[in-house]
């Protein structure tokens, strides 16, 4: 399989070479020149397969010869070693949770795949890669966890002081040896653009063989497409006849274009909803057709907290520019704090189940934008409720909460801060990379 960039059509690399670049010239993302599509047969077994088999059969094509059977298998058995539960609330709704990996969210398998690859590379050609991450949390706390002690790659993680959660700190701060985390006294836009200004700088990139974890990075957007295969494979039964529509809680985008991935190679799903929180950049896209970035703003479903979506280009790609159809597979939806809230309170009164803020956003939306009885929903739990224990014990003030979930132990954390300066940044670069 190649890859092009989207902004510089000649330039075509192979899945290794993509994912070591990250972002190609003019800030281009890579793209597969092609979106296999899986056999019949495939879907006609996929209950009876395990989750290890039904992602090898769907990587296989995106990595070409540059792994084996067996180290590809040796890859996917290592990037989902754990649950993808379906949780039923009632015929035509359902949940599901991404957020049984190491930091209860749905990046850790994007991250874990990742890794592993970079693992290889490096192995490969005993050479050093490092890799430059921003984060609003999640990204960040799932690269650390995923990256933490696989050879031959450094990893350093800038972060939006004071906007992460204390769990989300700890996860990127706590575990030093090959991850360096850097807060910086500005917002997540500040710290992608820093990361994005970093790989421009030729000299810079030269000399630390730089690389992105970003959702843009292919080896890490690409994985996320069997989250939806997954689900499929448990609700095969139950859709028999029916509409099947997705809603995705998104931000940076990275997760819906998967999906879209998903539903071009055969997935029979009917259409996606796309559920935005206050930063509804996409949102006011789907209902006008034009492109405004936002200056992001603070809500309770803070992963989602992105102005500027980095995969914007992909899903515009994926249809070649035509909107019409576009709008024609995915909805929009854009759901306040105070909806979160309410959401959170009457699931919990009606199922006695906790979604997260993320999650409650994915499920208005969805609600919002149903057509007919003959549909099925389902919506990604993108995060486990215990990361958000403040928002949910202000939904349902009586949720006895395990302490112990999701708290944070006494270790030392380390991070580098600094101020909202480049200069400042390409310091700690020199320092830790030198
Ligand atoms: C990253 C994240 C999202 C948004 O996903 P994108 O791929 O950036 O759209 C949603 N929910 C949670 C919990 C996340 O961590």
């Amino acid at each position: 399989m190649k890859y092009y960039n989207i902004n510089k059509t000649d330039e075509v690399l192979d899945f290794k070479q993509a994912a070591i670049k990250g972002l190609g010239t003019n800030k281009g993302l890579f793209v597969p020149e092609r979106i296999p599509t899986l056999e019949p047969s495939f879907f006609d077994k996929i209950e009876t397969m395990s989750n290890v088999e039904i992602g090898v059969e769907v990587m296989r094509p995106y990595v070409g010869d540059i792994f084996s059977e067996e180290e590809l298998t040796q890859i996917i058995s290592e990037t989902v070693p754990f649950d993808f539960p379906v949780h039923t609330l009632n015929n035509q709704q359902n949940i599901l949770e991404l957020f049984h990996g190491p930091t209860m969210a749905f990046k850790d398998v994007g991250a874990r795949f990742m890794a592993r690859c970079f693992g290889h590379f490096a192995h490969e050609k005993h050479q050093q890669v490092n890799i430059l991450v921003a984060t609003s949390g999640d990204t960040g706390s799932a690269v650390a966890q995923g990256f933490y002690k696989v050879s031959g790659v450094n990893v350093i993680i800038l972060f939006p002081k004071g906007k992460v959660s204390d769990f989300q700190e700890y996860q990127m701060t706590s575990l030093g040896k090959n991850i360096t985390a850097v807060e910086i006294d500005g917002t997540f836009d500040d710290c992608q653009a820093f990361v994005k200004k970093a790989f421009l700088n030729k000299e810079l990139n030269h000399k630390f063989n730089l690389s992105s974890a970003n959702s843009i990075n292919v080896a890490r957007f690409l994985p996320q497409m069997l989250y939806y295969f997954f689900a499929y494979k448990q609700l095969k039964q139950q859709l028999k006849g029916k509409e099947w529509v997705v809603s995705v809680p998104s931000g940076n985008l990275g997760n819906i274009t998967a999906g879209l991935y998903a539903q071009r190679m055969g997935l029979p799903i009917a259409r996606f909803v796309a559920s935005n929180n206050d930063n509804k950049t996409f949102y006011q896209y789907l209902k006008t057709g034009e492109y405004l970035a936002q200056k992001s703003v603070t809500t309770y479903s803070n992963a989602m907290d992105v102005g500027d979506p980095s995969n914007f280009d992909r899903i515009v790609n994926l249809y070649k520019n035509n909107v019409a159809a576009l709008t024609h597979n995915i909805s929009g939806a854009h759901i306040t704090d105070s909806e979160v809230v309410k959401e959170i309170k009457k699931i919990y009164a009606e199922n006695k189940y906790v979604i997260d803020p993320h999650c409650a956003v994915g499920l208005i939306g969805l609600q919002q934008n149903s057509q007919d009885e003959n549909e099925v929903g389902t919506v990604l739990a993108t995060a486990s409720p215990y990361k958000f224990i403040p928002v949910i014990q202000k939904a349902i003030p009586t949720f006895p909460f395990d302490k112990n979930k999701g708290a944070i132990k006494e270790v030392k954390m380390h991070k580098y801060s600094i101020s909202n300066s480049f200069v400042e940044y390409e310091k700690i670069l020199e320092k830790v990379l030198g």
